[in-house]
């Protein structure tokens, strides 16, 4: 029973060793053949799922391809196209960095007033814990991560405190590392940039709108010209001329005191409210017609009472 383990362990170790020979065969001509190589010599390796055997990499010559979402130390992005930082300096990356090791400076202008742009920007690579947590809340798609892990130093301090040029990158670099989270996130910003323009577009259209209706009636009253005409607006609409105004106080009086006298009773015109401009007739009808009219909706109202008692008698009989 105890030599049984080793002889299966034994037995595993072997069928590597199998396996590895049987795809470099199968990699024929070379293992290299996929490989990536660098300026400075070095070759990038892949090793293909499919592959069981075990790939040995002639390290520091030879490197293994890193999956796209491989993180190390962030970097700070360069908008190569708009020619400036993407980064803010909002300082959201480092109140959510957990060991606290970014430390961010804002930029100032001539007049001293600060300005949405690092002056200074560090990243403490001893402390930071790779966690991505700084690239996942920028609002700006300032800081990603990098993919470079041969950062070994002699001095920890203050080599491996790396400030803004050191961890700015341009557009391009984090394209390749991360070609299709760029992509995604290249479609997601021109979305939102579109969609910034329309709503910009419309308030600016509403504004002109707003505007013109405002110099349309102010033209209107200072011409005296009756402010609805071609207004459009119910701004310009409820706009009266004093010389409108007056005229009509002065028709409603006329009218009320013709009725008045009419009635057998003259009041002075000047005392009558301005109400009575909005409905003069009904001050204008005379006594009498007042009287019927009085009287006949009195007998339209008992009739619909007694159309509605009947109703409600003929609905509880049928219940
Ligand atoms: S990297 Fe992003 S979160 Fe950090 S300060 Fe700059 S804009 Fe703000
Ligand atoms: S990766 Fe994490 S630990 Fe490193 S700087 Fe960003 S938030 Fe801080």
């Amino acid at each position: 029973m105890f030599g049984k383990g080793i002889l299966k362990g034994l037995g595993i170790t072997l069928g590597h060793l199998r396996d590895t020979f049987v795809d470099d065969r199968k990699d024929v001509p070379s293992r290299y053949q996929d490989s990536i190589k660098l300026e400075d010599g070095r070759r990038i390796m892949r090793q293909p799922g499919s592959q069981e055997g075990l790939l040995t990499l002639q390290y520091p010559e030879e490197k293994r391809l890193l999956p796209e979402r491989f993180r190390y130390i962030p970097m700070l992005l360069f908008d190569t196209e708009k020619n400036e930082d993407r980064c803010t300096a909002c300082g959201i990356c480092a109140k959510v960095c957990p060991p606290q090791c970014i430390w961010i400076v804002r930029d100032t202008d001539a007049n001293g007033k600060p300005v949405t742009r690092p002056a200074e920007f560090y990243i403490d690579a001893a402390v930071c814990m790779s966690c991505s947590f700084c690239a996942e809340f920028c609002p700006f798609d300032a800081i990603r991560m990098n993919h470079d892990y041969e950062l070994a130093v002699y001095d920890r301090y203050p080599q491996l405190v790396y400030d803004k040029v050191e961890l700015t990158v341009p557009l391009e670099y984090y394209a390749a590392l991360w070609p299709t989270q760029f992509a995604e996130e290249q479609q997601r910003r021109a979305e939102e940039e579109a969609a910034e323009k329309a709503k910009a577009e419309a308030k600016a259209k509403a504004e002109a709108e707003k505007k013109a209706a405002a110099a349309l009636a102010a033209a209107a009253a200072a011409s005296g010209a009756p402010a609805s005409a071609g207004a459009g607006s119910e701004g310009a609409k409820a706009q009266r001329s004093p010389a409108e105004v007056e005229a009509m106080k002065k028709m409603a009086a006329e009218r009320a005191a013709a009725a008045k006298a009419r009635a057998g009773g003259a009041a002075p015109a000047a005392e009558l409210p301005v109400e009575s401009a909005v409905a003069p007739e009904v001050s204008a009808a005379p006594a009498g017609d007042s009287d019927a009219e009085a009287a006949a909706k009195k007998a339209r109202i008992e009739e619909m009472k007694r159309k509605a008692q009947e109703a409600a008698a003929r609905r509880k009989a049928e219940s």
